[in-house]
């Protein structure tokens, strides 16, 4: 089976194509030639003999009309015997007018010699040829018949050898022919069969080696040419490939495939000689608000330019990489790789403003690094270290921090708090703690900042930080939300009824704007309660408004239309204006208190809480200023004419029942004028 089709392949292979068509072409006209090239030899010889034979018939005729055949018998035929003896005449015989004949005593001896007179040669298949003529004896006057027979046979040899003789050249040259054909189909078709070969490796990738291929044959070597061309043009394509799959298109760093790859070169480089390097990852810290805020462009192009930054701030042999997003990863190499020193530099790279059109970003990044092979051997291991370094080093407010054990026990903790997380909602461990807020011009007390904690039955009181994010994150946030709204009011309802009403603001996330359910749930949750809705406030951040402005000012407006205020919170710390806050649904706005803690001592924090304060007065929005600590602060917040205070000064976020206590007691000092 495999023999057929091998067999049939070679047919039809170009040399076997040539092969056959040749031999073909061969098979036709060789016949046609030879045939014809024959019949002329043969036509031109036998009419030669014909003509020689009767040429010397009349010779011999003359030779004989002097001889009286009838008296002379003897010398007639002795003559006769001459002529066979002569040459190439087989038969001689005169037929005397009275029946005799007389006939050479020679060819008595071919008894079985019969005269059958021939019209041409070779006819009667006796292989001689018989003609006889009439000869006139001159004395007689008696007309006798000469027969003679010519020996065909030397001619018919001889007409063989020709046939024979050209056979053989035609069949030499056929046989040369074949054999230069096969020869120069071959010369031909290697080539081709190197440049198959070659195709198919391409095929298989094998790209990289040169091909050479040579031919004699123009049109194989324009194609061997054709086929490099395309080959280099595969490599140039697949090399921008490669660059495309291993870099970050924005940036053009390296991306997080080839950072894990260059991590495990080095480590496995690591592991014949031990060559130490740092691993270093960095988060920005408030990307998301530039992003959320002035949109992508502008969050690209900060992300542009901290690539540049970064890869200035290394050494050139050391790799900078984009894993995504706002993360980014450097390698520090060799063991003088000073990783504190160049991370602080980084984090202050990163502090710099970043100028984006008219605007000027701050965005600042937390760094966590990892030591190869001190902390681990394994690069996955190493990220993974780098990357709960860089969530410490958040969660503290540092510029960066190096991995150490611990850390892990930290986060093994925050991933079982996010296991029993939803447990915790259901069964009310998370609650309210209440802040006081004190109007500044009257001293009253009447409003509170209602605080959520986990009262962890192991844990202890964990703090919102630890968990509204992983809330956010893992989808519970409106369940929350509405557990806390539910605790809120019943609260507010009973201080209420209790006769001396408190109003308690609650803080929302971003996702409480997108549903459209909540202005109407906390309407049923006032009335169950019987509480008036101005009892009831909410605390927003600008970042949770852009998401989807138009919805949550929609959301916003049936809740001012229903009597529930809304705040904007933290204000100061995103990128929005007062004048677009206005805008909003809104009546008061708190200043975030990283600008009140140190305003005495910080002159700009100072400008910024004092003209927040006139302008939005301007605007007729009501001002709250947040971390008031200390009676200076509270004096000066007083002067400046913001409208409300609310911090430690006064009293941290105290359960329901401590709320009660501090109250009447914050009453009593305001009577007597203490505070
Ligand atoms: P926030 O809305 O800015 O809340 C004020 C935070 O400042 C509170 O921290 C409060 O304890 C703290 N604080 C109050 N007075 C002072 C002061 O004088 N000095 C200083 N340094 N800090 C002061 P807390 O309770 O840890 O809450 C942190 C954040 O968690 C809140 O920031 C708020 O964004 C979020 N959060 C708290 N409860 C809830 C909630 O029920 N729902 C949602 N969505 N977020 C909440
Ligand atoms: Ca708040
Ligand atoms: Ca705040």
């Amino acid at each position: 089976m495999v023999n057929l089709l091998k067999i049939k392949r070679a047919f039809f292979s170009l040399s076997g194509r040539l092969m056959t068509g040749i031999t073909a072409i061969h098979f036709i006209l060789i016949p046609l030639l030879l045939g014809s090239v024959l019949y002329f030899v043969n036509n031109t010889m036998k009419e030669q003999f014909i003509s020689d034979t009767r040429h010397m018939m009349g010779l011999i005729a003359a030779s004989l009309t002097p001889i009286d055949f009838v008296t002379n018998r003897i010398t007639t035929i002795n003559l006769m015997d001459e002529i066979i003896l002569s040459g190439n005449i087989l038969y001689a015989e005169i037929s005397l007018p009275d029946g005799n004949k007389i006939t050479s005593l020679l060819e008595v001896q071919n008894k079985d010699i019969i005269f059958i007179e021939d019209l041409e040669f070779d006819q009667h298949n006796d292989d001689i040829y018989f003609i006889e003529i009439p000869i006139d004896i001159n004395d007689v006057n008696v007309v006798s018949t000469l027969r003679v027979g010519f020996d065909e046979k030397p001619l018919t040899e001889q007409l063989d050898i020709i046939t024979m003789y050209l056979c053989s050249i035609i069949l030499a040259y056929i046989v040369i022919n074949l054999v230069l054909v096969f020869y120069l189909g071959r010369r031909t078709t290697m080539p081709l069969k190197k440049l198959r070969q070659a195709s198919r490796e391409i095929r298989q990738g094998h790209i990289d080696a040169d091909l050479d291929i040579q031919s004699p044959v123009t049109d194989v070597r324009d194609l061997a040419i054709d086929l490099d061309l395309m080959r280099q043009e595969l490599v140039s394509q697949a090399s921008a490939l490669k660059h495309q799959a291993l870099h970050d298109a924005l940036t053009g760093l390296p991306n997080r495939v080839l950072l894990e790859d260059r991590l495990q070169q080095a480590a496995l480089k690591g592991n014949r000689k031990v060559e130490p390097f740092a691993l270093l990852l960095m988060d920005l810290n408030r990307f998301k608000e530039v992003n959320d805020t002035l949109g992508h462009q502008a969050g690209d192009e900060v992300l542009r330019q901290a690539a540049l930054r970064l890869r200035n701030a290394v050494r050139s042999e050391d790799t900078v990489a984009r894993l995504g997003g706002d993360e980014f990863a450097v390698i520090l190499y060799g063991t003088d790789n000073n990783s504190d020193v160049v991370a602080e530099s980084l984090a202050i790279e990163m502090q710099r403003a970043f100028t984006v059109g008219e605007q000027t970003l701050h965005v600042g990044a937390s760094i966590g690094i990892s030591h190869y092979p001190e902390q681990s051997k394994d690069a996955e291991e190493l990220m993974r270290q780098a990357d709960i370094a860089m969530y410490e080093a958040k969660r503290s407010g540092l510029h960066y921090k190096t991995y150490h054990k611990s850390h892990d026990k930290q986060m093994l903790e925050k991933l079982a708090l996010s296991n029993e997380f939803h447990e915790a909602i259901i069964t009310h461990q998370i609650i309210l703690h209440y802040q006081p807020k004190i109007d500044l011009r009257t001293g009253e007390f009447s409003e509170v900042e209602a605080l959520a904690r986990w009262n962890h039955s192991e844990h202890g009181l964990i703090m919102p930080e630890k968990f509204i994010t992983l809330a956010e994150k893992k989808g519970f946030i409106i369940d929350l939300t509405n557990s806390l709204l539910q605790t809120a009011i019943n609260d507010a309802a009973k201080w209420y009824h209790l006769g001396h009403p408190i109003e308690v603001s609650l803080n929302l996330s971003p996702k409480n704007l997108l549903d459209d359910d909540l202005p109407q749930r906390i309407e049923r949750m006032l009335k169950k309660a019987n509480l008036p809705a101005k009892y009831i406030s909410l605390e927003i951040t600008e970042n949770a408004i852009i998401q989807d402005p138009g919805r949550a000012r929609d959301i916003l407006l049936t809740l001012k239309e229903m009597g529930v205020r809304s705040a904007i919170d933290d204000f100061g710390t995103g990128y929005s204006s007062l004048v677009y806050i206005r805008q909003l649904p809104v009546s008061e706005i708190k200043i975030d208190k990283s600008f009140v803690v140190d305003m005495i001592q910080n002159d700009d924090d100072l400008v910024i809480v004092k003209a927040t304060t006139r302008m939005a007065h301007d605007l007729g929005l009501t001002v709250t200023a947040e971390g008031v600590e200390s009676a200076v602060v509270h004096e000066y917040l007083k002067k400046i004419g913001c409208d409300k205070g609310q911090g430690y000064h006064y009293s941290k976020a105290l359960p329901f029942d401590e709320l009660n206590k501090w109250r009447v007691h914050y009453n009593r000092s305001q009577i007597h004028g203490v505070g």
